[in-house]
């Protein structure tokens, strides 16, 4: 009856008390015994009541910020009442809803259906570990709130298969548990991981009353040996958000990390959790941790930034409102700042593996041609089509760069609190401030441009909203490297390797001669991108042509690599064979002055508060 009205009225706030009045709580079994081959079977009991229904998949995923529930795996679905099927009919426009009628006298209904985990190349489950994301196998009624919708969910995991999640078990027989009735939103908020290979390390410092653990689940025994260090530097990263923020929006938190290569390598931020997959060997390769080393540190950085506080646009009611990116160099960007700045504070990563990270990111946004035609703010406004691009032509596209080159602003900005306070504020007093406030359960407090720069005026007064609207929109040619020169520091160019960089082609086993001749290629020779304004670029290669022969060599990574050297003492030209599609061609490369790589060195007659900021509060 009251279902009745919130259908009629449509209205969110009816239908919230509508659900909750008709004591509506989903059933949802997941039975993941599939898992190894990648497909999962659900069962959901929906209360209903008679009449049109329309059921929805979530599509705008939190944290994703974009229109990507993989409705295109959603499959073998039915739907029953009382033991009897309903025709269903899919939605003309939105691909994710689901017409039905209800039959007189019904008060539940039963779907069944199956999910498939893969996405092209990636996936979420192996022979050996699951990530369960909970988003994917789930419906509720449409125009609710996912906060009112009640879901009473269990799992049956592979034999044997043990499992971490920030959810509450209520009840755990054999392969099976199951958990706590919470709201859609909680759920969705609560992945689970499981696997063969678990092991569970409590990282809750002394003193510290709230439990942080770290659930590992991994493609082998090996891969979830984390060290005795790292165990002390996730320690210290808890302590060190203690100190930064002085309260936690969380009653428990749980860092779920998947180890494989197998499955997706990934971070997703929930409020009292994060959902991480990194390379199987990321505990025992150097080059592989120096790499990830920022992974858990920004996951767990966003349940503050990003989950607790979260831009307006970002906040919706359900999965199906649109979300407006437009914030997420605050969001991503300040997150990113962050998860560098700990990795250094915890020991997860040395001062100099700092630096070269950092040395490379400056200087692959001051080589990024597209900033010329599209500001920052572009990159966040359009997140909903930025990944959707082939790796081709990246360059002049512009990527995520509110990323990267958020990073890069809030180290200005940060640089300017410290010397405008005389080094008596820093941005650290910004999130204590902006992010702190009384230590509680999850929940989101939005905020708009205006609150960002309100706060930061109450640290150190500045216009700080003309300095961030310049950075955002400006169309120069160069990186906005303020920050690293603010703190005693500046860019340059030698041919030594870039310890970041270099750690990167061991694992990708591909090239980057972003900063001398302007490409990346692979092994092979194949151009993955090439930058417009470079020599390579000036010669007329363009990316997906493949590198033939260098100087009528066969070509190698060490064939142009020996090329580069020579060409410094040597006037002839580079000679590249390249094909492309069916033609071959030589194109001559005026360049000699071999291999560049970004390093960050001290600029003489200036402190260095580049190592204060890196320094443990
Ligand atoms: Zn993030």
């Amino acid at each position: 009856m009251i279902k009745q009205t919130c259908i009629l009225a449509a209205t969110l706030l009816l239908c919230s008390v509508a659900i909750a009045q008709t004591s509506g709580t989903e059933r949802l079994k997941v039975d993941a015994t599939d898992a190894p081959r990648n497909i999962l079977h659900a069962t959901l009991t929906v209360p209903v009541s008679p009449g049109p229904l329309t059921l929805v998949y979530p599509k705008w995923l939190p944290g994703n910020h974009r229109p990507t529930g993989p409705i295109q795996n959603f499959t073998g679905l039915h739907f029953f009442v009382g033991g009897k099927e309903l025709e269903w009919q899919r939605d003309l426009e939105d691909m994710y809803a689901f017409h039905l009628v209800v039959p007189a006298g019904a008060s539940e209904l039963q779907a069944s259906y199956d999910t498939i985990t893969y996405y092209g190349k990636s996936s979420l489950a192996s022979s050996k570990v699951l990530d369960l994301v909970w988003n994917q196998v789930v419906l509720y009624p449409k125009d609710t709130k996912t906060d009112d919708v009640r879901v009473s969910a269990s799992v049956r995991l592979p034999e044997g298969w043990k499992f971490g999640t920030a959810l509450n078990t209520a009840q755990q027989s054999g392969d099976s548990a199951e958990f706590q009735t919470v709201s859609l939103t909680t759920l969705v908020d609560s992945p689970l991981i499981a696997g063969q290979f678990f092991r569970e390390v409590q990282i809750t410092p002394p003193g510290e009353p709230i439990s942080h653990v770290i659930d590992m689940v991994g493609e082998s025994e090996e891969a979830i040996e984390i060290t005795d260090k790292d165990i002390a530097s996730l320690k210290q990263l808890v302590a060190q958000t203690g100190k930064l923020f002085g309260a936690r929006h969380y009653t428990k938190y749980h860092f779920l990390l998947t180890l494989g290569d197998q499955t997706a390598h990934h971070g997703l931020e929930h409020h009292e959790s994060n959902d991480s997959g990194a390379v199987e060997d990321m505990f025992s390769n150097n080059g592989a941790h120096d790499l990830e080393a920022d992974l858990l540190p920004h996951e767990f950085f966003h349940s503050w930034n990003g989950k607790y506080r979260r831009p307006a646009g970002l906040a919706t009611p359900n999965y199906q409102v649109p979300m407006h990116g437009d914030l997420l160099w605050v969001y991503e960007g300040l997150t990113d700042y962050y998860g560098n700045i700990l990795a250094a504070r915890t020991g997860l990563r040395s001062p100099d593996e700092f630096r070269e990270n950092l040395a490379y990111t400056a200087a692959m946004l001051d080589h990024r041609a597209g900033r010329t035609w599209r500001p920052l703010q572009d990159t966040a406004t359009s997140v909903q089509s930025l990944f959707a691009a082939q790796p081709e032509w990246t360059n002049w596209r512009r990527s995520a760069d509110y990323y990267p080159e958020g990073y890069l602003i809030w180290l200005e900005v940060d640089s300017l609190m410290r010397q405008k306070s005389n080094g008596q504020k820093s941005l650290n007093d910004f999130c204590h401030l902006f992010y702190g406030g009384k230590s509680g359960p999850p929940m989101v407090v939005p905020y708009k441009f205006d609150d960002i720069v309100t706060a930061l005026n109450q640290v150190v007064p500045y216009d700080w909203g003309k300095l961030l609207r310049e950075r955002l929109d400006s169309k120069a040619p160069q990186a906005p490297k303020g920050g690293i020169t603010n703190d005693g520091w500046k860019l340059i160019y030698n041919d030594q390797k870039n310890t970041t960089m270099e750690a990167s082609e061991k694992r990708s086993n591909n090239i980057d001669l972003s900063f001398s001749l302007g490409f990346i290629a692979t092994k092979e020779g194949e151009l993955r991108d090439v930058i417009p304004g470079s020599p390579a670029y000036a010669a007329g290669l363009g990316p997906g042509m493949k590198l033939i022969a260098v100087n009528g060599r066969k070509w190698s990574k060490d064939i142009i690599r020996t090329a580069l050297k020579s060409g410094i003492h040597n006037q002839q030209p580079l000679s590249l064979l390249a094909e492309n599609g069916e033609y071959y061609k030589t194109y001559t490369v005026n360049y000699h002055e071999g291999e560049r790589y970004p390093h960050l060195v001290r600029e003489d007659g200036q402190p260095d508060v580049l190592d204060e900021v890196i320094k443990p509060e």
